[in-house]
């Protein structure tokens, strides 16, 4: 701040900030990955709608970190996409789960889990083997892990999205299109896609029971995934009224705080328990 009027700077302040931010992120989260119990996966149910019963699960990312407490995947996942730090922190995740449903497996519990997989995951030429890794190492004779993908992920480059997508379900994963509806890929490029699910994205689901234009929005987002004989998923149910409405409109399945937020494991399986009771 004292330079004088002569010199000037590259950065400004919030550049730093950034810079430095970025290095912060840089050396801690690799420290995270190494060290014990800073990163961990919470568990948000899925329900059918038809019947109530939990099907599944979506993995979500958290970090405690000793310095800072908890950071939110949003604070944290943007830079790892940029270093290329996601894959290996997106291996971790896919071991994770993998372990976390082979446990479930052991106690009868019948409960697929979803992982997120980031657009520069996809790029990773080790991404099909590494999970088909995952899948052997975890000694299960069934694949219980599915994909949730971005339409980011698809449309820099069709043609592989597609091959990998193909090659995810021939590994017994079921691939589902994330945030449906806020990107920017055509109708027409969605359906060539192999896929097996769409989530719509929680910003049409918000108050969906008060906005007319919602609801007409995912009536035919929903009208166009039957056509294409694709499952729904309704992501950020929060109201008894939305719940309402997407049973009606003919949602397969909810996801939301209406029904349970993201859970560490043991609280997850605590809910399950109390749920029937
Ligand atoms: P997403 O995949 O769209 O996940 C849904 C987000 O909505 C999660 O935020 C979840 O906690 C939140 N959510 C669930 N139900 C409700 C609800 O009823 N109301 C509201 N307001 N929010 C709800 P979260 O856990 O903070 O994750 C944010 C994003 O970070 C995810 O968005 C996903 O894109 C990314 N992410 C999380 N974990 C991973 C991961 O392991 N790998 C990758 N590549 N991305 C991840
Ligand atoms: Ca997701
Ligand atoms: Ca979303
Ligand atoms: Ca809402």
């Amino acid at each position: 701040k004292d330079a004088g009027k002569r010199t000037y700077r590259v950065f400004s302040p919030e550049m730093d900030n950034k810079v430095a931010e970025y290095i912060w992120l840089d050396v801690n989260l690799r420290k995270a990955l190494e060290a014990d119990g800073q990163l961990k996966l919470y568990y948000q149910p899925k329900l059918c709608v038809k019947t109530g019963e939990v099907h599944s699960v979506e993995a979500l990312l958290r970090w405690d970190s000793p310095d800072r407490g908890r950071i939110p995947p949003l604070d944290f996942i943007s830079y790892a996409e940029e270093s290329g730090f996601i894959v290996p922190l997106g291996r971790w995740v896919m071991r994770e789960a993998a372990k976390q449903a082979a446990a479930w497996k052991a106690q009868k519990l019948d409960i697929r889990i979803a992982i997120n997989l980031s657009a520069r995951q996809l790029t990773s030429s080790t991404l099909i083997q590494d999970f088909s890794d995952v899948i052997r190492q975890s000694g299960q004779s069934q694949c219980l892990l599915d994909i949730e993908l971005t339409e980011s992920c698809l449309i820099d480059d069709e043609i592989s999205a597609h091959a990998i997508i193909r090659q995810f379900r021939e590994l017994g994963a079921k691939v589902q299109l994330d945030d449906f509806g806020t990107g920017y890929s055509s109708l027409s490029q969605l359906a060539r896609l192999p896929l097996d699910v769409i989530k719509l994205d929680q910003s049409f689901i918000s108050s969906i029971d008060q906005n007319a234009t919602s609801q007409t929005l995912v009536r035919a987002m929903i009208a166009v995934a039957k056509q294409l004989n694709l499952e729904v998923v309704a992501e950020g149910v929060e109201a008894e009224g939305e719940a309402e409405f997407l049973k009606d409109a003919g949602v397969d399945y909810f996801q939301g705080y209406l029904y349970g937020r993201p859970m560490p494991v043991k609280e997850f399986e605590e809910w399950l328990n109390n749920k029937g009771k």
